[in-house]
């Protein structure tokens, strides 16, 4: 044998090689996709129509220009009180648009300023509670500074925690 048949030979069974590895691989992930598909149909899942108009519901409601809301209850989540809970009521007492798994509010914050009078900051807060038209409910951890580092604590959830209580009225951009 050549030494150009005996390189044939090699490349032929790398060839060889490489397509048994892409066969195995392709006929596992149809399996994967098989599997799904069946699970799907024996629970009946509305992944179509349904799904994407709550969707298109929930991201597209939203306000616009902003919103005042009343905190309406305060609850401490923890022993350490590190976690609080807010309850907010909208002051305009209309229904409240529906919401996603993951969706947050934005609140825009007033805060006294080291300087002179306030400073207006934005942070955002997941909302906790299963939707309901009423009110919302947001859950916020104290953030305390890095560990060895002499900076302040956040700034807004310091707020939240010690400032805002039942009653306290916090505007809310759409
Ligand atoms: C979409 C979204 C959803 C969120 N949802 C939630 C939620 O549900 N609950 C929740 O608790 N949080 C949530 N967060 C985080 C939240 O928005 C804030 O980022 C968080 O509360 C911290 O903000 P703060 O103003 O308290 O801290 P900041 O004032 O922003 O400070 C942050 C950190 O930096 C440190 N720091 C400040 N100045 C200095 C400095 N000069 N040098 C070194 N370090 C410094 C502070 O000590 C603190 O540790 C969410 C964020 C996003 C983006």
């Amino acid at each position: 044998m050549t030494s150009f048949n005996l390189l044939l030979w090699i490349a032929a069974g790398c060839a060889l090689q490489l397509a048994i590895y892409l066969s195995i691989n392709f006929w596992r992930h149809w399996q994967g996709y098989q599997a799904l598909r069946d699970r799907d149909a024996e629970l009946n899942l509305p992944v179509t129509i349904d799904a994407a108009k709550k969707v298109a519901e929930a991201t597209s409601a939203a306000w616009s220009g902003y919103r005042n809301f009343r905190v309406a209850r305060k609850v401490v989540e923890d022993n350490v009180q590190s976690i609080s809970s807010y309850y907010l009521v909208p002051e305009d007492r209309q229904a409240l648009p529906p919401f996603l798994p993951g969706q947050y509010l934005t609140f825009q914050l007033a805060l006294p300023s080291a300087t002179v009078g306030t400073e207006e900051i934005i942070r955002c807060y997941s909302l906790s509670d299963a939707p309901r038209p009423d009110g919302y409910r947001v859950s916020i951890k104290r953030v305390l500074p890095p560990q060895g580092s002499n900076a302040a604590p956040g700034r807004s959830s310091s707020y939240f925690h010690d400032q805002v209580d039942v009653g306290a009225l916090l505007r809310v951009p759409g």
